[in-house]
Order: C-alpha cells, then structure tokens, then sequence
C-alpha cells in the first residue's frame, strides 16, 4: 500500500484526491489548514489544522506510515512548503511539489510585477485612487495606511483587520465570469486591479476584464519554490511521478525478498 499525503487547498489538490481515489494500493490522506470556514473538500479521507512546524509534520508522517508526500498548496503558501521541505529531508521521505504555472501577459495587458504586497501598496497612489484588491483577506492590513484610495477588497471570509479607511469589502467566491468582473469593475468605476500570480483558470476573468477596460494590474510575484524539490505543473503528471514512485518501492521490495 502507498500511503500519500496530498497539502491541499487548492483545486489541484482535490483534482489528485480525486483521480487517485480508488485505485488500488493507494490511501490519500488530504491535509488542509481548517481555515476557511466552509471548506471546498476533497474526496477521500480529509484531516485539518496545521501540524506543527517542520517536527511536528515529521512525527505525524512518521506516526500515519507515509510513505510520499505531494505539497499540493497554492503557490503562496510559502510555509507549507518549506516546512514540507524541511519534513522530508529529516524523514527521508519522497516529496513532489504540485504547482500550477504562473499567469503570462498577453498582448493588450498593462502589467505591474511586484515582489511583494508591500511593494504593492507602495505602487498603487501612482496608479489610480479606486483599487480592487484580489490578493486575500489576510493581507488587507498592508493597505491599511492608504488613507488617500478607495478598495473594492474580495475575498472568501471576512477579511482580518486593520483595513483600509474607505473600503468595500465583497465576500464572494469563484470562479468568476468575464462578463461579471467588466460589470464589477465597471459599476465600482476601478482605476488599478491587485492580484497575486496565482495562476489556474479559477481566477483568471478579472485580468481579461482589466484588458479590455484598459486597466493597469499589479501583480505579485510568487515566493521561490525550494531548491532541490522535484516540481511538477499537472495532475496527471503528479499521478505519473506517483506511479513511479510505487513502482521504484515494489522493485525494492522484491529485491528485498
Ligand atoms: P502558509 O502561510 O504557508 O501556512 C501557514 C501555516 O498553516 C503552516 O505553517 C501550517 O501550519 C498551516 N498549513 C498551511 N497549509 C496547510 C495544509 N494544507 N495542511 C495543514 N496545515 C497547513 O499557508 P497560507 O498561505 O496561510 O495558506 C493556508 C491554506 O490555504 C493552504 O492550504 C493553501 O493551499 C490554501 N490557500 C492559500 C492561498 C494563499 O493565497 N496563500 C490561496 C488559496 C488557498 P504548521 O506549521 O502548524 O504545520
């Protein structure tokens, strides 16, 4: 028996809950963070919260017999996954880091690429007074200051504050139409949108909406993925490596016996 543990949250993660589910030889156990208050769940045994840090990962994985890992989190989920690093170096375990590619600009697009949320806030005052800001409730507090700009602020829950002085917030969650961000944009009359490169398709509406409005987006970059971690785009690919993964195990225990 393989017994996987897929870090989820995302829709690839269900998507690999769901195409590994029944096969035989193989347990999914998905780990979410129990943050969101009505989770999306996969299919398949499903635990929540978080494990504890590095050690504390490695003594569950040791104490559930895992034997690989697939750090399925979104791509800014930056201490998941190098706490899923860190686990898997002190166990020995086998992990694979499933990450959907990055948004590319196409023609038309009037990009802002920022390193950080902070180099956002920091953009925006030249870029237009009313901002819709995409990039999640955690981080409205870093556009808390921006007393002189008006945000349209969605996000799943409620976001933590302190918030921006003048701000709507929208709860609300995708995937999204094309037709319903222009009409979104357009109502809250929007000069900037601000978004996190989160990439998949779930979210993607609101970049062709500010395309064809003309609008300028600030996009922030993604954190570095850790070194020396094998990285792979697709479910099925991730169901590939899997695959070899269980076959390199069988070939050892053969040889074993
Ligand atoms: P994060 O900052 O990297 O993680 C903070 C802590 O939350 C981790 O150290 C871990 O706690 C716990 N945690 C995170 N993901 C977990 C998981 N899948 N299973 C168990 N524990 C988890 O992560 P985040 O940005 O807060 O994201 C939290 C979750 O929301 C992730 O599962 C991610 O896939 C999903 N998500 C995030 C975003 C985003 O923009 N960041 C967007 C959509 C979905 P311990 O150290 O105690 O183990």
């Amino acid at each position: 028996m393989l017994n996987v543990l897929v870090l989820g949250g995302t829709d690839e993660a269900r998507r690999l809950a769901a195409a590994l589910a029944g096969r035989a030889g193989t347990h999914v156990v998905s780990s979410l963070a129990g943050r969101v208050r009505d989770p999306k769940l996969p299919v398949g045994e499903v635990r929540e919260g978080g494990f504890g840090g590095p050690a504390g990962l490695a003594a569950w994985l040791a104490g559930r017999r895992i034997d690989v890992v697939v750090d399925a989190t979104h791509p800014f989920a930056a201490r998941m996954t190098a706490s899923a690093a860190e686990a898997a170096r002190a166990t020995g375990l086998p992990l694979l880091i499933l990450r959907r590619p990055g948004w590319r600009p196409g023609p038309g697009d009037d990009w802002r690429p920022v390193p950080s949320l902070e180099a956002a806030a920091e953009l925006l005052p030249a870029l237009g007074e009313r901002v819709f800001l995409t990039t999640g409730r955690r981080s409205l507090p870093v556009f808390a200051g921006l007393d002189g700009l008006w945000f349209l602020a969605r996000s799943v829950d409620p976001p933590e504050p302190p918030l921006p002085r003048r701000a709507e917030i929208l709860l609300s969650r995708g995937p999204f139409t094309v037709e319903g961000e222009l009409a979104l944009m357009r109502e809250h009359r929007i000069d900037v949108l601000v978004t996190k490169d989160s990439g998949g398709r779930m979210t993607t509406a609101k970049l062709h909406a500010a395309r064809e409005l003309g609008l300028p987006v600030v996009v922030v970059r993604r954190p570095p993925a850790p070194g020396g971690v094998p990285a792979v785009e697709t479910v099925e690919e991730a169901v590939a490596w899997l695959e070899s993964v269980a076959h390199a195990g069988q070939r050892r225990r053969g040889h074993a016996g």
